[in-house]
């Protein structure tokens, strides 16, 4: 299938290929619903906000080369069945746009995707040629994150591997069936294999910070996307998931993204009311638990309760059901107890451990050390009193606990519609 709309202006062409990529949400995108064409509307030409590895917020264009699909996804946009625009790129155009973009300080950076629009090689090309068009010829050297195409030859997933910053390759759903169900040209075999290939090339991603310097080879990791809703596999077989592939081939991130219904499929549920944004982000914080906080899945959830408590987050849920581990003594608990309170995150553990060498810590010193004392109270003492405002019993602490949070949730959620899923995420997850 060659590439289409080359009748197209450019305009035309972004307008229509960056209302294609706005799905993905594995390049943290705002997914800004601004209205207006006034100063600051750079949605509209598919500019985003991601987070660099250095934690700097960086503006991406977000754009797919094509969306001109051969494969017919039940869940996608693009999906070969559907009658709307198509058009494509040509790796010149991209490679300047991107470049006339940088130059106007539109943007740092790239997310580039693509439809498979031919077979895995000769799609991936193109995006390739691009890559080497903006590191070459431009010698632009900001940021690029590369959608691979999976079953591309792993020559050319070395290559993307030198020119991208990050590369990622869509698991898309939680399992083999759901993938065979509603995207059966899609093989999940060469999606894993890309994670393998990828991770040979990049060595041993545990190796000290400093020694990693020298591997200039994809440095800011393999991410994917699942995504959450469409089919019926619960928040247990969903962290399962994340957490198999967090242990295999050196994955550093993998993204929930909220199932959005945009085709009309007897295979996809017929969802009342908004995509589950709280599901999504009760996963994102599970996913916090299992990456930094070393919980695992099966302290989490169980066959008995798959599913993540919607009231409460996964922390503070984990909590109620282990009172007898709590109140913990704030001047003696041990670092990782503390970081099994819920309120009490890493950088308040941090400064609790240092701030209880020089002094005695009562109630007044854990709010000024950044402690979310409308969590932790319930669950810490100061040697002499126990902190909390009820008493320390499950059904008044739940009932305390899940009035915070619906306040809370609802302010950030209300916020995680209109800012990047990563940065919702972090600021959610930052202090559990
Ligand atoms: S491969 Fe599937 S998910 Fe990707 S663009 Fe094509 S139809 Fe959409």
């Amino acid at each position: 299938m060659a590439a289409t709309g080359q009748n197209l202006s450019l305009e035309e062409k972004l307008q229509i290929l960056s209302g294609a990529a706005k799905y993905d949400a594995s390049c943290a995108s705002s997914g800004s619903t601004r209205q207006g064409d006034g100063v600051g509307a750079a949605h509209k030409s598919g500019i985003c906000h991601s987070w660099s590895a250095d934690g700097r917020c960086i503006s991406l264009l977000k754009v797919l080369f094509s969306n001109n699909c051969r494969y017919d996804c039940a869940y996608c946009v693009n999906r070969r069945s559907n009658d709307h625009r198509r058009a494509s790129f040509t790796p010149a155009e991209l490679a300047q746009l991107c470049i006339d973009f940088y130059r106007r300080n539109y943007i740092e950076g790239l997310f580039l995707s693509s439809a498979v629009f031919s077979n895995p090689d000769d799609s991936m090309q193109p995006l390739l040629e691009t890559l080497r068009l903006l590191r070459g010829e431009h010698r632009f050297h900001g940021y690029i994150h590369l959608k691979v195409i999976p079953g591309c030859s792993p020559e050319l997933l070395a290559e993307a591997a030198r020119l991208a910053d990050r590369m990622s390759a869509n698991i898309e759903l939680p399992s083999r069936q759901s993938l065979l169900q509603l995207a059966p040209e899609k093989d999940e075999g060469q999606i894993l294999q890309v994670f393998h290939q990828v991770h040979q090339l990049t060595g041993d991603r545990k190796l000290p910070a400093k020694s990693q310097k020298k591997h200039a080879i994809n440095p800011a990791g393999m991410s994917t996307q699942m995504i959450v809703g469409a089919t019926p596999e619960s928040d247990l077989c969903i962290l399962q998931r994340a957490d198999l592939l967090y242990r295999g081939p050196g994955l550093k991130r993998v993204y929930y993204s909220a199932y959005i219904p945009v085709n009309v499929d007897h295979r996809l549920p017929a969802l009342a009311g908004a995509p589950p944004l709280l599901r999504e982000h009760r996963l994102y914080q599970a996913d916090w638990l299992l990456r930094f906080y070393q919980f695992r899945v099966e302290e989490i959830l169980d066959p008995g309760q798959p599913q993540l408590d919607s009231d409460l987050d996964p922390k503070a849920a984990w909590a109620l059901r282990h009172l007898e581990h709590f109140p913990l003594d704030v001047n003696r608990a041990s670092k990782e107890e503390l970081l099994r309170i819920p309120g009490v995150g890493m950088r308040s553990v941090q400064r609790i451990l240092t701030a209880r060498r020089q002094t005695r810590l009562q109630a007044e010193d854990l709010k000024r050390l950044g402690i979310v004392m409308k969590r932790a109270r319930y669950f810490l003492h100061d040697g002499r009193h126990y902190l909390g405002d009820v008493p320390q019993r499950e059904d008044f602490i739940r009932r305390a606990l899940t009035s915070e949070t619906r306040k809370a949730t609802s302010n950030q959620l209300s916020f995680n519609f209109n800012q990047p899923a990563e940065t919702a995420a972090s600021a959610l997850t930052g202090e559990l």
